[in-house]
């Protein structure tokens, strides 16, 4: 078996300098897998992500979103999560040959040494666990080892920033959320939280936290966006932001590139430094695309651009990898 580093040699035929190869942050292919549209296993014409696509893209380590659709809040959110917990597992066991959970430290350290693309399940929308801090548990366990506060929507735990009128943060029940993820090493997604909730969290975690999805609202002035007190806030509990390639996101225009991507990048890294800032694509959870990032199989293309605007090859390897790899070796066990 070839390590990722020969790989990135022999394998793609492309000299790739330096063996980087990059994490998403975030990923919401799940939907087509659980809802039967694509396997994610061969080159598949729709969507954003598959195993093909995912190994010309240089990942090595993909974050696995379980969206639960509105539809299911609240009442089928507990039921909705763990169908697609069951869902993530099975395809792992359907492609142990090329990918494995994430579960642990040691799990990280591994994915240096392996070709497979690790893993990570991460919830997005904490109504999974209800208001039960017992869920949490449960779904710690079955190998969830991130979870996103809220979506947009308000939950037990906090509001997100759909909820427009609202200025509360967390609620007792939340704080609790907190200390509980804390404490069984699961990490805190703060990518939809509101502003309030957002300083509760920060406030009180005793690890690092991850915007996984999220970009910057100086440059695009979007409810979805952080603010620069927010960014300089990651950057002081060592988290990550994972920058999102949602276009409107991206560029007030709703129209964005590679280039749009790239900015976003270099005003984290100039106002937070360069370990705050990663990838998250946000791939299969966006209907358009940045042009040039049109799906997975694009993101190598971010390698060159990054070296073009200035960064050296110790920065590029934070970016694409090493902030989110340090940020898993902080918190998982
Ligand atoms: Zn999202």
């Amino acid at each position: 078996m070839f390590s990722r580093e020969s790989l990135n040699f022999k394998k793609n035929g492309v000299k790739h300098m330096d063996n980087i190869w990059i994490v998403d942050g975030h990923c919401d292919s799940l939907g087509d897998y659980i809802n039967s549209k694509r396997d994610l296993m061969g080159k598949s014409g729709g969507g954003h992500w598959d195993l093909v696509r995912a190994r010309e893209g240089k990942i090595g380590l993909q974050f696995f979103a379980a969206y639960i659709e509105s539809d299911y809040k609240p009442y089928l959110a507990m039921q909705r999560g763990l169908e697609y917990i069951e869902a993530a597992l099975r395809f792992v066991d359907q492609n142990l040959e090329q990918v494995f959970l994430v579960k642990t430290n040691a799990d990280i350290s591994h994915l240096a040494k392996t070709d497979k693309i690790g893993i990570l399940l991460n919830i997005e929308g904490g109504e999974i666990i209800g208001e039960s801090l017992f869920m949490l548990d449960i779904i710690y366990r079955l190998g969830v080892r991130s979870m996103g506060l809220t979506w947009n929507e308000r939950n037990a735990i906090a509001d997100g920033v759909g909820e427009t009128n609202s200025k509360g943060g967390l609620s007792k029940f939340g704080h609790k959320v907190i200390s509980k993820m804390n404490e069984l090493g699961m990490l805190i997604d703060v990518s939809h939280i509101n502003q309030a909730g957002f300083w509760d969290v920060v406030g009180q975690t005793s690890q690092p936290i991850v915007a996984s999805h999220s970009c910057v609202k100086r440059i695009c002035n979007h409810p979805r966006n952080l603010d620069d007190q927010q960014i300089k806030a990651l950057a002081d509990v060592k988290g990550v932001i994972g920058v999102n390639f949602c276009p409107e996101f991206l560029n007030e225009t709703g129209q964005a590139s590679t280039e749009d991507v790239i900015r976003h990048i270099c005003y984290i890294a100039e106002i937070a430094g360069v370990d705050t800032v990663g990838i998250g694509s946000d791939f299969d959870g966006i209907t358009s695309t940045p042009h040039g990032l049109e799906d997975v199989s694009k993101m190598g293309g971010l390698i060159e651009k990054l070296r073009a605007v200035g960064f050296d090859t110790a920065e590029i390897q934070k970016i694409c990898y090493g902030n989110f790899v340090r940020l898993l070796k902080d918190v998982l066990k």
